[in-house]
């Protein structure tokens, strides 16, 4: 009996297992171009066709059924201590653009856009690896390499639907450009086990500029939310920007009847129960832990105006490109305490340091596929153990076929506004529970 083949095992163990978090790199990885993702608007998995060499490096850069972080941490940051929510982190800031189209096209404050164009400008890149608007299908994004200053301000915005970014590896390994990189967490995840299996690009591929990720959809949710607004048919969509306009910003679709039809994005958010990847419930990286620099909402700052980005220096490069960028006068920062960074993100935290852990525990117990990670699970109080039952339910019955058509049925308007409620009831919830447990803390100390 033939061995099974690296890909085989890849497949039968994170794809068929609903392991895959759909970050593309083993599609990036292929030295065979032996694999691609599949129907990117639907179920968006890897497939696998002829002429694999059963080399292993898809399977050594997925990060879809395990992570152990502690090793890229000491190998990436040297022996800085992990903050428990944070990850490693030299300092904290809060900051925007200083371009104001370049701050306004962002989804929060345009930062990641700012240090990708003053990279190049400086000479340090020649391009970047994003996340941008597919060029024969403007309403989904595809991984592709900006070369031009266009090119990386037409990535800006975030992009709420599966992403296999990191498909792109191949074309940023052979382009021989000094390339900056822009993810959400699971992709440089796939990114770092992929440089710790040997991948060498022709030239180093940084800044690794990493995104919050709270969690992602399937383009089914984007549609619904289409469908809701009156937009029924893909074809006539020219343009779709999840972020357009006033910080937080609104999800709006543009049609080439010249009409926009756009819900504030904290309404779209409504969306998430019904649409969201089931691998992201099982998430505990939020702030991009990877990354040489990461990049979040900075919501520190929400309602003064202006969009605002919570920034997170982690390596050496990334400190150098954002002090960089300052020095430019590409991008206008303050620093903050690393708790203050740590409280604005409280709810988000609730989800991914507290909220996934349980929902680990649980799901295991009844016998499903989860990730394996090195992160202790934090001990929890049976009121937050008892709600996570209630949210995990919630999840399943949600994403139901019975689920998607309440959603259909329920009104974009009433639905997004009470959503946007329960959002900021429970960051003032999170963020007073964070602080009793630092005062907690320290009293203990
Ligand atoms: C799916 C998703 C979930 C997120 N969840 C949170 C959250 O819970 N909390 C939070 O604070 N922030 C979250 N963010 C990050 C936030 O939306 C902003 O991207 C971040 O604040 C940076 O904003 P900016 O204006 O500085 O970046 P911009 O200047 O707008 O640049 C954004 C960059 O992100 C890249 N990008 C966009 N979409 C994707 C994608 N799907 N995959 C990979 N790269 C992408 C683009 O290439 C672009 O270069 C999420 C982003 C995404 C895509
Ligand atoms: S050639 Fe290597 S990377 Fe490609 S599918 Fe086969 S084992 Fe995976
Ligand atoms: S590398 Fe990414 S896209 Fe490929 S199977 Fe693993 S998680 Fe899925
Ligand atoms: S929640 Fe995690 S697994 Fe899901 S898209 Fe975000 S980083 Fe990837």
């Amino acid at each position: 009996m033939s061995a099974e083949r690296p890909v085989d095992i890849l497949l039968r163990t994170v794809v068929e297992t609903g392991l895959c978090t759909r970050c593309g790199t083993c599609v990036g990885a292929c030295p065979a171009g032996v694999l691609s993702i599949r129907d990117p608007m639907g179920d968006c998995l890897p497939e696998a066709g002829d002429g694999c060499t059963s080399c292993g490096l898809c399977l050594a850069a997925c990060p879809g059924a395990q992570l152990a972080f502690e090793p890229f941490e000491r190998e990436l940051f040297g022996e800085a201590a992990s903050h428990g929510l944070l990850g490693v982190v030299r300092s904290a800031w809060i900051a925007h653009a200083s371009d104001p189209g370049v701050r306004r096209g962002g989804a929060s404050g345009g930062v990641v856009t700012a240090l990708l164009l003053d990279s190049m400008r400086r000479g340090e890149t020649g391009g970047a690896a994003v996340f941008a608007p597919h060029e024969s299908e403007p309403w989904r994004g595809w991984g592709r390499i900006a070369r031009s200053e266009d090119e990386i301000r037409a990535a800006a915005q975030s992009r709420y639907h599966l992403s296999p970014l990191n498909t792109v590896l191949g074309e940023a390994a052979s382009s021989g450009l000094p390339l900056a990189y822009a993810g959400l967490p699971c992709q440089i995840h796939g990114l770092r086990r992929l440089e710790r299996a040997g991948w060498k690009p022709r030239s180093p591929v940084r800044p690794v500029i990493g995104v919050y990720c709270g969690n992602n959809l399937y383009f089914a949710g984007t549609a619904a939310v289409m469908r809701k607004l009156g937009v029924k048919r893909l074809d006539g969509v020219e343009r779709i920007a999840y972020r357009e306009g006033e910080w937080p910003g609104s999800f709006t679709v543009r049609t080439s009847d010249g009409r926009a039809r756009s819900v504030p994005k904290l309404h779209f958010n409504q969306a998430i129960p019904f649409y969201v990847n089931r691998r992201c419930l099982f998430c505990v990286d939020l702030a991009s832990e990877l990354a040489d620099l990461s990049v979040g909402d900075g919501w520190m700052k929400e309602g003064i105006g202006g969009g605002w980005s919570v920034v997170l220096l982690r390596s050496e490069a990334g400190e150098r490109a954002f002090r960089e960028a300052i020095a430019s006068n590409a991008v206008a920062a303050e620093e903050i305490s690393v708790e203050d960074a740590a409280r604005m993100h409280a709810h988000a935290f609730d989800l991914k340091k507290h909220g996934a852990f349980l929902r680990l525990g649980l799901w295991r117990r009844f016998g499903c596929a989860v990730p394996l990670y090195d992160r202790p699970a934090p001990r929890e109080p049976a009121g937050r153990r008892a709600a996570e039952i209630f949210v995990s339910a919630q999840f399943a019955l949600a994403s139901s076929r019975c689920g998607r058509l309440l959603f259909a049925a329920l009104p974009l308007g009433a639905t997004g506004r009470l959503f946007a409620a329960i959002r900021s009831l429970w960051m003032r919830r999170a963020s007073r529970d964070a602080g009793r447990g630092r005062s907690r803390r320290s009293r203990g100390a």
